[in-house]
C-alpha cells in the first residue's frame, strides 16, 4: 500500500496545484471525448510509468468540484476533515449492514444519527440511516407512509389506489420514486406554490379532499426544506395540520438545505420539524462532506424494520437488530458513509457546523447586494436561500452559462420560476469567502464585455 499511497499524493499535489492555476477545467466536448484521451481497455495491461501518466492526465482533465469557479450544482468545496474520513472509509472498506462486520463503526453511524435526532427534538423511539443519496432517502420515505397504511402491502402489492403530494418545485425523484413504489407517477399531485415558492397549504388541501371524494388513499405529502431552483422552504406547520386531520405521513425532503437544522439562526425555516413523520437532508450539499452522506430520520423506526428488516441467517449471526442496520437500510452491502460526517463532526463540533451553514447565507446575500446594487441585474430570488437566480443585461441564461462553461470560465447553472429563466448561483461552498462571490461576477461581467456580440438577449428575461 506504501506505493500506492506515494502515488496518492503524488497525484493530489498535482491535482491541488493545478486547481488553484486553472480552477476550471480545459472544456472536452462529449464528442471528442475519446479523441482528447485514452480510455480504452486492452488486453495487456500498462506498465506503472505509463499508466500513471494516463491517470495524471485523466484527474487534470476531470470537471473541478472544489475551486472557487464552481457553483453549477448543490454541492462543492472539499472539506478536508470530512475527506479524510471517506479516504478512510475507503482504506477500511467495512459493509454497514452488521456489528460483525463493521464494529465500532456502527457507532460512529448511531452517534451521528442520535445527535440528528436530538437536534429534532425527538426521543428514543425514533431512529435512522444513511442510504446512498436524497432521491434514495426520499424513496425510503415513501415506502414507509406507503406500508404504514396497510400492512399487507409489502406481501400482496398496493391493492387500493393511493395518492401523494409534492409542490410543483420538488425534486424530480418523487414521481420517479412513486413509480418505483408501485404507486404509479399518475397519482403525484403536483401543489403549486406562492411566490416564494412554497407549497401552497390551501391547494394542498383541496386536492386531498378531493381525492378521498374519488376514492383514493392520500399516503404521503413530502415538503421539499429547500428547493432545487429556488432554495424555497414549504412552512412545515401548515402542511402538518392537514397531514394530522387526514392521517397523512408527513416527509421533509431536505437534501438541500435541511442542514439547517444545525444552525439555530436559520432553523427557524424548518418551523415544526419536530411534528413530522420523517426527515432527511444530504450532508454533502450543506455540510461539504463528499458525495454521497445523506441521512433519513424517522420519528418512530419501528417503520423502518416493517419496511426494510428482512431475515437472512447468512447475514444476521450476531447481536440484536440495534447493532445491526443491515435491518432497516434499503440495501445488503453499504458503504460507510457515516465516517466523514463524524470525522467532521468531531474535529469541528456542532457550532462549527453552524458556522458552516451561516457562512453561505452570508455568501448568498453578499450576492443579492451585489446584484441589487447594480443596474444591470435582476434578481428573482429571496432572502433566506443560498440559490441566487438572477439576469444580466437581459443575455439568455442558457446562453450564457452554457459559454461559460465552453470557455472554461465558470461552471454555473440556469432555472426557471414563474416563467422567467434565469442564472442560479449556488452560494454552497463554504470555503468561498466574499471576494470569491464577487470574483464570479467580475470574470461573468468581463466574459460578457469580450464576447458581447456572441449572445442572444433575450427580452422575456427583461
Ligand atoms: C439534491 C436533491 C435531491 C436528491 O439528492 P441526491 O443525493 O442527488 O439523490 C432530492 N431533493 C432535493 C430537494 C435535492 O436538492
Amino acid at each position: 500500500m506504501q506505493k500506492t499511497i506515494a502515488l496518492f499524493q503524488e497525484i493530489v499535489t498535482l491535482l491541488e496545484a493545478d486547481d488553484k492555476k486553472r480552477p476550471v477545467a480545459p472544456f472536452i466536448p462529449s464528442e471528442a471525448l475519446h479523441t482528447t484521451l485514452d480510455l480504452t481497455l486492452k488486453d495487456q495491461g500498462m506498465v506503472d510509468e505509463d499508466f500513471l501518466v494516463s491517470l495524471k492526465e485523466l484527474i487534470l482533465s476531470t470537471p473541478k468540484t472544489a475551486t472557487h469557479a464552481f457553483f453549477n450544482q448543490l454541492f462543492g468545496g472539499r472539506n478536508e476533515k470530512a475527506v479524510l474520513g471517506d479516504l478512510l472509509a475507503v482504506i477500511l472498506n467495512n459493509s454497514m449492514y452488521t456489528y460483525k462486520a463493521a464494529g465500532v463503526q456502527i457507532g460512529v453511524e448511531k452517534v451521528v444519527l442520535e445527535k440528528c435526532i436530538d437536534l429534532l427534538g425527538w426521543d428514543h423511539h425514533a431512529g435512522g440511516t444513511i442510504a446512498s443519496g436524497g432521491s434514495m432517502t426520499n424513496f425510503m420515505a415513501l415506502l414507509m407512509a406507503r406500508d404504514s397504511k396497510d400492512n399487507e402491502i409489502r406481501h400482496q402489492g398496493v391493492q387500493k389506489r393511493m395518492a401523494i403530494y409534492t409542490s410543483v418545485e420538488s425534486h424530480y425523484s418523487v414521481p420517479k420514486n412513486a413509480s418505483f413504489a408501485g404507486i404509479g407517477s399518475d397519482n403525484v399531485r403536483f401543489i403549486p406554490v406562492d411566490k416564494y415558492g412554497r407549497m401552497s397549504p390551501e391547494a394542498l388541501s383541496s386536492a386531498v379532499k378531493k381525492d378521498i371524494e374519488n376514492g383514493f388513499n392520500p399516503t404521503l405529502v413530502n415538503a421539499t426544506a429547500g428547493t432545487t431552483v429556488l432554495g424555497a422552504f414549504d412552512y412545515i406547520p401548515s402542511l402538518s395540520k392537514i397531514c394530522k386531520e387526514h392521517n397523512i405521513w408527513l416527509h421533509v425532503d431536505g437534501a438541500y438545505c435541511g442542514s439547517v437544522l444545525f444552525s439555530n439562526k436559520y432553523k427557524h425555516l424548518i418551523e415544526g420539524i419536530e411534528a413530522v413523520d420523517s426527515f432527511s437532508f444530504n450532508a454533502h450539499k450543506m455540510i461539504g462532506t463528499p458525495l454521497t452522506c445523506s441521512l433519513l430520520l424517522v420519528k418512530n423506526k419501528s417503520y423502518l424494520y416493517h419496511s426494510f428488516a428482512n431475515e437472512a441467517d447468512y447475514l444476521y449471526q450476531t447481536d440484536e437488530d440495534d447493532f445491526n442496520p443491515g435491518k432497516t437500510s434499503l440495501q445488503c452491502g453499504r458503504r460507510n458513509d457515516a465516517l466523514k460526517f463524524w470525522t467532521l463532526w468531531k474535529s469541528v463540533g456542532t457550532l462549527g457546523l453552524e458556522r458552516i451553514v451561516n457562512k453561505q447565507f452570508e455568501l448568498a446575500d453578499v450576492a443579492r447586494d451585489y446584484i441589487q446594487n447594480n443596474p444591470d441585474y435582476i434578481l428573482y430570488s429571496y432572502e433566506n436561500s443560498i440559490s441566487v437566480c438572477f439576469n444580466y443585461q437581459g443575455i439568455s441564461a442558457r446562453d450564457l452559462c452554457t459559454q461559460l462553461y465552453e470557455k472554461s470560465q465558470l461552471l454555473v447553472g440556469y432555472g426557471n420560476f414563474d416563467g422567467h429563466e434565469f442564472v442560479r448561483l449556488v452560494t454552497i461552498n463554504a470555503q468561498n469567502e466574499k471576494e470569491d462571490i464577487v470574483r464570479f461576477f467580475k470574470v461573468l461581467e468581463h466574459f460578457v464585455a469580450e464576447y458581447s456580440s456572441s449572445f442572444q438577449i433575450s427580452a422575456k428575461t427583461m
